[in-house]
């Protein structure tokens, strides 16, 4: 039988509705506009198209958006300074530096510059600090949309066996501990694999919901997976180009075969992708809501 398949782009457009009934509610009682800035340094594409897609989601919900462009060129402590500058800017309430730098940029010392009131990507060690004590916090965009994608689609993580392939600052490692936080969104059983993993596909055809963030496309096959798991698949790999010119994507798991065995599966494109973006406007209005100490 076929998978249910978990569709981001849907429940990432349920969240954006609660989002701009939110913004509009917080304009007409408290007279409060949430405001992001996103910052981009250098013109890779793909950055580029990341940033658009930001802003153009943020204007959508009625949130302040500006956005920065610096040339590849830019010095770090100019880019510190701006960073500062919007750290005190009353207007904005989440900073959102587009990664990765040019090499010639101290990432860690960028994003440690960002107060962490503001740190709506949930990257400074204040936030990350946090989330590992099982503290509010901003939590990192990519992993809180799994979250949102589970908790929605009624997926219980308690008890669970959940294998996650990858342990990335921005997706592994924090979804790792999210699902073994002692609460009913985590209280499941993680293991988490890597490229030094020796035998991969004895832990992912354990997996009661196995999370792929490996960034190698197809690389869960069918025989990897056992009958009735949930598949978040997060990578995005781009394959080919479509006859339309555009990107060809692929997730990380061979889609096609691994629907006809798991219970449900996200797709690529249309499972984490558009959740990453909404849970960014969702730090953001949270961000606003806190800087305006309201509850
Ligand atoms: P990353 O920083 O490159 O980390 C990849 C992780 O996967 C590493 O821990 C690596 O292990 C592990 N890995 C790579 N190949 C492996 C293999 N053959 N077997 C076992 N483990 C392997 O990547 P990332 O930033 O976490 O991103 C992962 C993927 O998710 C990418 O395709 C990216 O584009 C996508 N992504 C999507 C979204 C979204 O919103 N949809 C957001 C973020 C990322 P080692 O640590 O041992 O090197």
């Amino acid at each position: 039988m076929s998978a249910q398949i978990i569709s981001g782009t849907e429940i990432a457009k349920t969240i954006r509705e609660e989002l701009t009934r939110e913004v509009a509610e917080l304009k007409d009682l408290h007279g409060v506009v949430p405001g992001l800035v996103t910052i981009l340094v250098g013109e890779d594409p793909a950055s580029q198209s990341y940033v658009a897609a930001k802003n153009k989601t943020a204007k959508n919900l009625g949130i302040h958006s500006e956005q920065v462009t610096l040339p590849a060129e830019t010095a770090e402590q100019d880019l510190l300074d701006l960073i500062h500058k919007y750290n005190s800017d009353p207007k904005i309430n989440g900073i959102l530096v587009q990664l990765p730098l040019p090499r010639h940029i101290d990432e860690a010392k960028i994003l440690f510059a960002i107060d962490p009131e503001k740190d709506v990507d949930g990257f400074h060690p204040v936030n990350v600090g946090k989330m590992v004590l099982g503290e509010q916090c901003f939590l990192p965009c990519t992993p809180h949309g799994i979250l949102e994608l589970l908790q929605r689609t009624g997926v219980e993580t308690s008890g669970a066996e959940v294998v996650i392939v990858g342990r990335s600052n921005i997706v592994g490692k924090p979804i790792a501990n999210l699902m073994l936080q002692k609460r009913d969104s985590g209280n499941a059983t993680v293991t988490l694999c890597h490229t030094r993993t020796k035998d991969m596909a004895f832990h992912t055809r354990r997996a009661d919901i196995l999370i792929v963030a490996a960034g190698v496309a197809n690389m869960i096959t069918a025989d990897m997976v056992k009958a009735g798991v949930v598949v978040i698949d997060v990578g995005v790999n781009r394959i080919g180009v479509t006859d339309a010119g555009k990107a060809k994507l692929a997730g990380d798991v061979a889609f096609d075969e691994v629907k006809e065995i798991a219970a449900a599966i996200t797709p690529v494109p249309g499972g984490v992708g558009p959740m990453t973006i909404t849970m960014l406007m969702k730090n953001t209005v949270q961000a606003a809501k806190q800087q305006a100490n309201i509850a």
